[in-house]
């Protein structure tokens, strides 16, 4: 259970469940899909910087590799549990299957937190952990990334400790490292970017002026900051953004790169001087062309579904709808690009790094945008021509589409022996 006492595993379930009854799936390709094919946890003995030894736990999950390797990343928090890590991997099969690129789906976490420790700690912790989960992972068969707490420096270290085991560099090991080691031009951008295309295929699709738009962003980290930057230079006014500590805003518009650095050099955007402070509350129900939501999971529940305005609202985050509130926006006609297609920016560009990485040939920062586009469009739009024809919404389309996917490729490849 997370701390809103839902558990995300039945919820991924129950996505599954109804979706497979939509497509009309075979009983028993629906009772593979909702097994994970793997799941390992391990004991992490660590040296603490007071030299005494404390033992984290951690896990791999990898949901399905039918298309592909599996894929997904590594998620450093307190609160992570075997069945949150489960969800997010079978999240990460249907998102690779949404946009046509060639993975399975896998997650990984450890149970500890981030803020609280040494950079030392970090490091022997993510070492011990990726020597703990090497016997699963490889450029061929499991390529993590980071998720939540986990960063570039934290992809290096794997990077490097599965080289050293292995006895050469191996690069394709993880994605979202650093450019020095093998990391992809874009990268970082990647998921905010992505998420803006959707948006401009969305707004072509209702006949909403990008350059008269209003947006609003909530949580103002790498997704949501880069993504008001983007919005910004289409033309869009940003009218409200915000982080945890609170939001500001400003009905004649923000300046996105002037609130960031404020941002960097006050640690939050609350007090900005040329908005007006908002809650977070508050800023989820304004009135609004485009919702951005960039924080966290479970942001509009059944208690603030039917006071939400925008006309869109594109998923940055992973799970911000619950799905009670997801049916009530969904009477109320907004438009919702799912987070398994809005978000799916950052893990295409991940799919660019490994082919550089296998490769050794890496390409310009132009070069990774645009075929970014092409892949994001096309997911789009493949998306909402079947939420058009089957009369569903684009979460439901998006699922159909998916979970069809790596059925019609599990068929195909037949069951062993
Ligand atoms: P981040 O840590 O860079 O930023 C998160 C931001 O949310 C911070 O500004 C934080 O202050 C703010 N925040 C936290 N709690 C909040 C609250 N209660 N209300 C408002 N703001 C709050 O993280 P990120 O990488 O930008 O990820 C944000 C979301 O996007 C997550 O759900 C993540 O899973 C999803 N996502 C990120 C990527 C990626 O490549 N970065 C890819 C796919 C999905």
């Amino acid at each position: 259970m997370n701390k809103e006492g839902i558990n995300p595993y039945q919820i991924a379930l129950k996505q599954l469940e109804e979706v497979a009854e939509k497509i009309d799936l075979d009983s028993g390709m629906h009772e593979i899909l909702k097994h994970p094919k793997r799941e390992l946890t391990v004991s992490i003995p660590v040296k603490m910087d007071d030299g005494k030894i404390k033992v984290f736990t951690g896990y791999r999950v990898q949901h399905n590799v039918t298309r592909g390797p599996a894929k997904g990343g590594i998620r450093y928090h307190p609160q992570v549990t075997l069945d949150e890590v489960k969800a997010l991997a079978m999240w990460m099969t249907w998102k690779c299957a949404v946009v046509g690129i060639p993975y399975g789906g896998a997650k990984g976490g450890v149970v500890c937190d981030p803020k609280k420790m040494s950079s030392g700690e970090l490091e022997r912790l993510t070492r011990r952990y990726t020597s703990e989960i090497i016997i699963i992972i490889g450029p061929e068969c499991d390529i993590p990334a980071p998720d939540v707490y986990t960063n570039p420096q934290i992809m290096a270290w794997i990077m490097d400790t599965y080289s050293t085991n292995r006895g050469h560099s191996v690069p394709g090991v993880v994605t979202g490292k650093p450019l020095a080691i093998g990391g992809s031009e874009g990268r970082e951008e990647a998921t905010a970017r992505g998420c803006v295309y959707t948006i401009e295929n969305a707004a072509k699709h209702l006949e909403i002026d990008m350059r008269e738009a209003t947006v609003v962003v909530q949580g103002y980290g790498n997704a949501g900051s880069v993504a008001a930057k983007l919005l910004h230079q289409e033309g869009c006014k940003i009218i409200a953004v915000s982080d945890s500590q609170g939001g500001a805003y400003n009905p004649k518009g923000i300046d996105s790169l002037k609130i960031l650095d404020y941002k960097r050099k006050t640690g939050s955007v609350k007090a900005y001087k040329e908005a007006e402070f908002i809650s977070n509350k508050e800023l989820l129900e304004l009135e609004c062309d485009i919702l951005v939501p960039a924080a966290l999971e479970s942001q509009i529940t059944k208690e603030n579904a039917d006071r939400i305005k925008a006309k869109i609202i594109a998923e940055a985050a992973n799970g911000p709808i619950t799905p009670e509130a997801d049916k009530v926006l969904s009477e109320k006609e907004i438009f919702i690009i799912p987070d398994i297609l809005a978000n799916a920016g950052g893990v295409t560009v991940s799919y660019f790094e490994w082919v550089q990485g296998l490769q050794a040939y890496f390409w310009s920062e132009r070069e990774v945008n645009l075929k970014l586009r092409d892949i994001m469009s096309k997911a789009f739009n493949n998306v909402l021509r079947l939420s058009l024809e089957k009369k569903v919404d684009m979460r439901t389309a998006a699922l159909m589409l998916a979970v069809s996917r790596v059925a019609e490729a599990t068929r195909i490849r037949g069951l062993y022996p």
